[in-house]
């Protein structure tokens, strides 16, 4: 059975996560250790590591994923903008690996229609100098699939795929979005289509280089290139698109984090015990 998790609220301290996923349910965590809308990478010092690593053992260590800032874009022509990214990145890898965090979860960004060829070697070069700069000795970079809206880079597998070939680095990783795949084109709605759509995943990806999962489900349909969060089972994907997702033997080890709107405030514990329901029944 998959791992059920959820992105949890940090304000206030980092390792507060863990308490507040422990009270929804949630086994694996991800959060955002900086505001999401600014530019900014975590501030450590030795009382956060320490405070964060004795939460994170007292917790019993559930896995634990970063989400980047939403402003970072590694794919456009600004090169200010690519190095403020490129920095941005870094400071969140080597934040991560620090803390033992798993891995950093970004969006590539937007190519803003220069396409995707145009500029894969200045993203590959980017992703080499994020590494080279963090030097991460466990934490992942994981490139996230995107909806598709405004040339942003990674709806279709086969850009993910080519920006790993061009990496061929094991500190790279993926993470899937269930509801980013539907709106691009990926249909998850019933048993079939699931096994499909990851066969699919499997072919041009490789399911060995993807780590997490963001379980969602999505307010528009299938192929709209909209990235809108539904809650489990109320969208266009369904309940029964998601249990089947759940019951995918080639999904089985890895977590699944809620990014649903929830009540209104992001996950919580009816979505934790709504998707576990699915994953056990
Ligand atoms: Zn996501
Ligand atoms: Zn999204």
């Amino acid at each position: 059975m998959p791992i059920i998790g959820a992105h949890v609220d940090s304000s206030g301290g980092l390792h507060l996560a863990y308490e507040r996923a422990k009270a929804m349910g949630a086994e694996a965590i991800q959060a955002h250790p900086t505001p999401p809308g600014f530019w900014g990478s975590p501030k450590l010092d030795e009382t956060r590591i320490s405070t964060f690593k004795e939460a994170a053992a007292k917790f019993g260590r559930p896995p634990f994923y970063f989400h980047a800032v939403y402003l970072i874009n590694l794919a456009g022509d600004d090169p200010t903008m690519r190095s403020r990214s490129e920095s941005t990145l870094t400071g969140y890898l080597r934040a991560a690996d620090e803390l033992g965090v798993n891995g950093v979860i970004f969006h590539t960004g937007s190519h803003k229609g220069a396409g995707f060829e145009a500029r894969l070697p200045s993203i590959l070069e980017h992703i080499r100098k994020v590494l080279e700069r963090a030097e991460p000795k466990t934490a992942r970079l994981l490139i996230e699939n995107n909806a598709g809206l405004g040339g942003c880079v990674g709806a279709r597998f086969e850009e993910i795929a080519r920006m790993l070939d061009g990496l061929k680095d094991p500190r790279v990783g993926v993470c899937f979005d269930t509801c980013h795949a539907f709106a691009s084109g990926y249909d998850e709605r019933t048993p079939a289509d699931v096994s499909r759509t990851i066969d699919e995943l499997d072919r041009v990806i490789g399911l060995k280089n993807v780590e997490v999962i963001h379980s969602n489900d999505s307010v528009t349909g299938l192929g709209s290139n909209r990235d809108r969060h539904a809650n489990i089972g109320d969208g266009q994907i369904g309940a029964e698109g998601f249990k089947a997702l759940l019951h995918e033997p080639r999904l089985a080890k890895l977590p699944f984090i809620l990014e649903v709107p929830g009540a209104g405030n992001g996950p919580d514990a009816e979505q934790v015990a709504v998707l576990r329901g699915l994953a056990t029944g």
